[in-house]
């Protein structure tokens, strides 16, 4: 076994209007701190930073769609002081129940910072944490929530984007979260001969992984630039992308009408 070069990343949705953000990141504070330690995270800068480069400052952020509960996709909650967070219920309640077992079950914790939760809570009490049960369509105008229980975690949530808006849609995009790490998981390294490979970390059913990633390879008519995979270090060369001087990837996926160009 090596070692992998895995990106995080978070994605930005903007137009209609709106402001969206698909996870949020993690946050090189508090306890995230010591997730960054333990998973050997370089290069970490703030969101400030990072999305001043795509010209878009935290403030700006309306809403976050988080697809579940681990360090690198929820540890920013504290960092977009004005968005409203959405994620699957059960995911939030499953972590809680998994906190108040014994110490000897700390291994289901691996990903997940409780710190984060204690956040979580907080902005459920504040009104700016919804908790979605099951798949929601038009959660804003061509977004759809699909929910994937019991695979990489109780309740991860896949997010579908008609970026046509229409119902009937011929121009989808799928952001995986971790249901997919890479593209490796469609394939299995082999595109003319294709197996599925579940992601290394399940906290849940393997088998239903795999099944989830049948579904979301029909969502996207089975067309891999389609599907956005937060761990894949190959989107750079699939889509339009540069390095940042703090030497950070930005991919533009698509751009939206009116919209500039923030890659070339
Ligand atoms: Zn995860």
């Amino acid at each position: 076994m090596g070692n992998e070069k895995l990106p995080y990343c978070y994605t930005l949705l903007r137009g209609n209007g709106q402001t969206i953000l698909l996870d949020c990141g993690l946050n090189n504070a508090s306890h995230g701190k010591e997730f960054v330690e333990r998973f050997n995270v370089q290069n970490w800068f703030p969101p400030r930073e990072v999305l001043a480069e795509v010209g878009c400052t935290p403030e700006e952020i309306d809403h976050v769609i988080l697809t579940h509960a681990h360090f690198d996709h929820m540890g920013g909650l504290e960092l977009f002081p004005k968005a409203t967070f959405y994620i699957q219920q059960q995911e939030l309640v499953s972590w809680v129940s998994i906190m108040a077992l014994h110490r000897r079950f700390r291994w289901l914790l691996t990903a997940t910072d409780t710190g984060d939760m204690l956040q979580a809570v907080q902005l459920a009490r504040e009104g700016r944490m919804r908790g979605l049960d099951g798949d929601v369509d038009n959660l804003f105008p061509g977004i759809d929530l699909r929910v994937a229980r019991d695979t990489h975690t109780a309740a991860s949530q896949y997010i579908v984007i008609r970026n046509d808006g229409k119902a009937q849609s011929d121009d989808v995009f799928v952001y995986t979260g971790d249901l997919l790490y890479r593209h490796d998981n469609m394939h299995g390294g082999n595109p003319n001969d294709p197996v599925y490979v579940p992601v290394g970390l399940a906290f849940g059913s393997q088998t239903n992984l795999v099944f989830a990633t049948h579904e979301i390879m029909k969502t996207a008519g089975f067309d891999i630039r389609r599907i956005l995979t937060p761990h894949e270090p190959a989107m750079t060369n699939i889509y339009p992308s540069r390095t940042t001087e703090n030497g950070h990837y930005i991919v533009e996926v698509a751009l939206g009408e009116g919209q500039k160009s923030v890659v070339n």
